[in-house]
């Protein structure tokens, strides 16, 4: 017998109709026996994340107000569903212990743990499986970071002796022993640890799309979804905002060479798209592979005639990033100019000291600041083979009159990337789709 891990996001464990599906899913194939879940997510595009919940009563616990009636919001939220499934678990005193906890100042990371912890109660209860903390298999180094060999040791062992588990998504524990999250979406990462922890034969990540398309739905209409792609152009459509997996729950599952199946919940006979080392045996009909992109970064612009020549002029303008603690997405230079693109949230009150220093550092002949920059990028493992692929996305930006304000062309050679201004995004991306996806459908 086989061994899959499946996590579940928080769209497919949003309420019990849901619930039901992930119980026809994992019937359907016994090689499925463990399950990660995430907390109850959005039931309509109005509601609130269980998670979000969790932290609104963090802060008002730190506030030193009362968190009842917010964590009301919560009690509703699982028992509706422990109700309608009929299962037979008292939710009461779990429910009753963490209210109490996030009162008394347990903290952020606890509270927003919860929501997973409780799901994994709850789903264990339903299908009868083994119950198992992931409190005590994953743990965080002293600088907030997996401890990936720990983990590696402990966590397998773990599993031993429980045949079919659920194991809570989003959290582990610090050097103290206690909760300690990962970053917002998670529970894919706990996935991908899981599957390398037991070595699985595979990661499933179910959720609310048919795999990765390869655009953002909410900007282009009906993306075609990708049937494989490798994790290295994976990890760059997510890390530039493809953000159906979490850019983390790559390393794990590509270090132990086991393939990810992103698959949909509510059309569990839909394929999805495979995620493996490898893809060249399956080569995909279009040029690219997808399309991701971000809002919100800024350009800081040093120019300085014949910085070309001065030695140590790159290492001293990074040196007044560093200094302010900011780190650097992009470095496209020129001759007599050197531009380093950041997120705009990372030089948030920090822009006259770093312009300021860099002058000190420097002696620029100026230096400037640009904001409402987005970043695109296009991303394929078949763009180095073909021809005429830069051509062809320069000239669908032109006839959308989009002016481009930075041009990356990866040293990866997987992935061209454009900056262009904010407002211009959602058209940049759509006319980049249109040039390699439709344009390039057959016609018969
Ligand atoms: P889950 O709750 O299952 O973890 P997420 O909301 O984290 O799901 O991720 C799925 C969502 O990612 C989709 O509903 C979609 O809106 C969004 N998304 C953004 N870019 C892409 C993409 N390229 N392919 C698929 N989904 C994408
Ligand atoms: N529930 C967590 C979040 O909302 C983790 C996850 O869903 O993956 O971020
Ligand atoms: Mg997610």
């Amino acid at each position: 017998m086989g061994l899959k891990v499946a996590k579940f996001g928080g769209s497919s464990l949003a309420d019990a109709a849901h619930f039901k599906k992930v119980r026809d899913i994992l019937l359907a194939d016994e090689d499925r026996r463990i399950v990660v879940p995430s907390a109850p997510g959005k039931r309509s595009s109005v509601d609130i994340k269980v998670t979000d919940l969790l932290y609104q009563c963090n802060r008002l616990a730190a506030a030193g107000k009362n968190i009842d009636e917010a964590f009301d919001k919560i009690v509703e939220r699982y028992n509706g569903i422990a109700a309608e499934l009929g299962v037979t678990i008292d939710l009461e005193p779990y429910l009753s212990e963490v209210r109490k906890q996030i009162q008394l100042g347990a903290g952020e990371d606890y509270a927003a743990s919860r929501g997973e912890y409780l799901n994994g109660i709850l789903l264990a209860d339903y299908l009868g499986w083994d119950f198992v903390d992931p409190q005590q298999g994953i743990f965080f180094d002293a600088q907030g970071q997996l401890d990936s060999e720990k983990t590696q040791e402990m966590l397998g062992a773990l599993f031993a002796g429980h045949e079919y588990a659920v194991v809570p998504g989003f959290y582990g524990c610090d050097t103290h022993g206690k909760v300690k999250t990962f970053s917002r979406g998670g529970s894919d990462i706990t996935g991908a640890i899981v599957a390398r922890a037991v070595n699985a034969d595979m990661y499933e990540n179910w959720t609310d799309v048919s795999g990765c398309l390869m655009a953002d739905p909410r900007i282009v209409r009906n993306p075609e979804p990708i049937r494989y792609i490798t994790y290295r152009e994976l990890r760059e459509l997510s890390y530039m905002g493809a953000s159906v997996l979490h850019e983390d729950a790559i390393f794990p599952v590509r270090i132990a060479g086991i393939p990810t199946n992103i698959r949909n919940t509510n059309q569990p006979e839909e394929p999805g798209t495979v995620i493996c080392y490898e893809a060249e045996d399956y080569d995909s009909e279009h040029m690219i592979t997808g399309i991701a992109g971000q809002k919100n970064f800024a350009i800081i612009s040093v120019e300085k005639a014949m910085m070309n020549a001065e030695l140590g002029f790159g290492r001293r303008v990074l040196q007044a990033l560093e200094e302010e603690q900011v780190s650097f997405e992009h470095m496209p230079s020129g001759i007599d100019t050197m531009c380093v693109v950041v997120a705009e949230s990372s030089i948030d009150g920090k822009k006259e000291r770093l312009v300021s220093r860099i002058h000190e550092l420097c002696q620029p002949d100026s230096v400037e600041i640009h904001s409402g920059l987005a970043l695109i990028a296009t991303v394929g493992r078949g763009m180095v083979r073909s021809k005429g692929t830069s051509a062809r996305l320069f000239n669908a930006l032109m006839k959308a009159g989009v002016n481009v304000r930075l041009i990356d062309q990866g040293s990866s050679e997987l992935n061209i990337i454009v900056g262009v201004d904010s407002l211009d995004f959602e058209t940049a991306t759509r006319a980049i789709y249109r040039a390699f996806v439709v344009a390039d459908q057959p016609r018969w």
